[in-house]
C-alpha cells in the first residue's frame, strides 16, 4: 500500500554523516511509494557558508509553510563557537517534546531482556536555556531555567500518549533531591498531571539510580518523562542497550510543527565513508509517516526493516557488519518490495 496524498516536506540534509542517511532514507520512502516534494533548505555550517546564519529565516519559513520536516544532524562546536542551531530550532518552532522510542532490534540489541519504552524529553528549558557568564575569572555559572508551564506541558504530552497508546507505566526521571526548586518544580508538575490518569501506574527515581537500573533491568520501564539535560542523556544510554544510535529514531513536536531526526549526531569520525547506518533516520521518517496519519505505508517499512535485521546480513560496520549505508538501504528496499 502506498502513501494516499502527496506531500511537501522541508529536508536539513545537515552535516557530517546527514547528508549520506537523509538520502537513504529519501530513496525507502520513494521506493515504498510515498511521493514527497522534498523542500531541501541549510541549517548549521552549510548555512553560514550560504547565507551567513545558522539558521536562515528562509529555513524556518520552509518548516512553518510545510508544518513537517526531516532532519540530519547538525554540528555543535565544543566549548567556543555559534550555539547549537539544534536547540534554537526547537525554541523558535516550540517543538516542546522530544519523542524517542527505544527498541530491541531481533538479535541486535545488547541486552537479553526486550525492551520497549518511549523517552519523552523536554525539548525547550533547562540547562539548554543558552544562559552562561563566566562570573569572575576563573568562575563560570550556567542557568538551569525550569517553567511550570513547560513541564506541565511536557508531562500532559506524555500521559495523553501514554493513554492512547495503551501505556501501563509512567517513571518521571529527576534529580530533585539535590536540586530541589528546579526539579522540585518539574515532579510537582508531573505528580499533578498524573493524576488525571488513575489507569497509568505513576512512578518517580532519582536520575542515577534511573542510569543504572536501566543497564541491569531495563524491561522494568516503560514510559520515562524528564527534563532536557537528563532526556539527552538517558536517550544515548537506552541506545546503547538496543543496539546503539545507528538504530534510535526521534521526534520533535509541538501543537504547530514537526521535525523527525534520529538521536545520533554528525558523527565526524565516519562522515563521508558511506558507512553509516541509516537505519535511525529511515525510523524518523516512518514515525513522520504516522504523524502524517500514512499508517499502513509506515507499517510496511517498519515491517520491512524488521525482517532485514532478522537476517543478520547487509549490515554497517555498528552493528557488526561490513556492507554500506548504499547496501543496507537497498537490503531494505528488496524486503519492501517483497510486502508489497
Ligand atoms: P554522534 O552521535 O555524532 O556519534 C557518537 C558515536 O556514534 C560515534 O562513534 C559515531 O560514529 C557513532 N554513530 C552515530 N550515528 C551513527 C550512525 N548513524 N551509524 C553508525 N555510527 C553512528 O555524537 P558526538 O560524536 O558526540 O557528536 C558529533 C556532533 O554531532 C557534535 O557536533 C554534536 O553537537 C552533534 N550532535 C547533533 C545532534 C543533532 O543534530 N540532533 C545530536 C547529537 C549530537
Amino acid at each position: 500500500m502506498a502513501a494516499t496524498k502527496k506531500y511537501t516536506v522541508s529536508l536539513i540534509p545537515g552535516d557530517g554523516i546527514g547528508p549520506e542517511v537523509t538520502s537513504a532514507a529519501r530513496k525507502v520512502l520513494a521506493a515504498a511509494g510515498v511521493v514527497i516534494d522534498w523542500e531541501i533548505v541549510d541549517a548549521g555550517v552549510t548555512a553560514i557558508e550560504k547565507f551567513g546564519t545558522t539558521l536562515p529565516d528562509e529555513t524556518l519559513a520552509s518548516i512553518k509553510r510545510n508544518k513537517v520536516a526531516l532532519k540530519g544532524p547538525l554540528t555543535t562546536p565544543i566549548g567556543e563557537g555559534f550555539r547549537s542551531v539544534n536547540v534554537e530550532l526547537r525554541k523558535q518552532l516550540d517543538l516542546y517534546a522530544n519523542v524517542r522510542p527505544i527498541r530491541s532490534s531481533l538479535g541486535i540489541s545488547y541486552h537479553h531482556s526486550p525492551i520497549d519504552m518511549i523517552i519523552f524529553r523536554e525539548n525547550t528549558e533547562d540547562l539548554y536555556s543558552g544562559m552562561e557568564n563566566e562570573i569572575a575569572p576563573g568562575v563560570a555559572q550556567g542557568l538551569k531555567i525550569i517553567t511550570e508551564k513547560a513541564s506541565t506541558r511536557i508531562a500532559n504530552f506524555t500521559f495523553t500518549w501514554s493513554r492512547e497508546n495503551k501505556r501501563r507505566m509512567v517513571h518521571a526521571v529527576h534529580k530533585a533531591n539535590i536540586m530541589k526548586k528546579s526539579d522540585g518544580l518539574f515532579l510537582n508538575c508531573v505528580r499533578k498531571v498524573a493524576k488525571n490518569y488513575p489507569e497509568i501506574e505513576y512512578r518517580e527515581i532519582i536520575v542515577d539510580n534511573c542510569a543504572m537500573q536501566l543497564v541491569m533491568r531495563p524491561e522494568q520501564f516503560d514510559v520515562l518523562v524528564l527534563t532536557n539535560l537528563y532526556g539527552d542523556i538517558i536517550s544515548d544510554l537506552t541506545a546503547g542497550l538496543v543496539g546503539g544510535l545507528g538504530l534510535v529514531p526521534g521526534a520533535n513536536i509541538g501543537d504547530q510543527y514537526a521535525v523527525f531526526e534520529s538521536v545520533h549526531g554528525s558523527a565526524p569520525d565516519i562522515a563521508g565513508k558511506g558507512v553509516a547506518n541509516p537505519l535511525a533516520t529511515i525510523a524518523s521518517a516512518v514515525m513522520m509517516l504516522r504523524y502524517l496519519g500514512e499508517e499502513k505505508v509506515a507499517a510496511r517499512i517498519r515491517a520491512a526493516i524488521t525482517l532485514y535485521l532478522a537476517e543478520k546480513s547487509h549490515l554497517t560496520p555498528d552493528l557488526g557488519g561490513s556492507s554500506t549505508t548504499q547496501e543496507l538501504s537497498d537490503a531494505v528496499i528488496e524486503k519492501i518490495k517483497l510486502l508489497k
